[in-house]
């Protein structure tokens, strides 16, 4: 799965939302969440976050890795 990680805080662009062909991008008070099991790995939001808010998830910088779990846990509720 892609996900979003800080620059998108307090940003929120949605660039990405028009780009993402399964809608699977939401957006909550200060940030956008992939939703993990929607996610087809299809890559066409990462290249229009204009801040580079958007990493495969194995290619996240290891300061901002706890935001795989800060993506999938705003679907969880917690
Ligand atoms: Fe949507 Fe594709 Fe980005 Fe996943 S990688 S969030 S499916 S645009």
């Amino acid at each position: 799965t892609y996900v979003i990680a800080l620059p998108c805080v307090d940003l929120m662009d949605k660039a990405c939302l028009d780009e993402c062909p399964v809608e699977c991008i939401y957006e909550g008070d200060r940030m956008l969440y992939v939703q993990p099991d929607e996610c087809i790995d299809c890559g066409a939001c990462e290249p229009v976050c204009p801040v580079e808010a958007i990493f495969y998830e194995d290619d996240l910088p290891a300061e901002w890795s706890q935001f795989t779990a800060v993506n999938a846990g705003f679907f969880a509720g917690v």
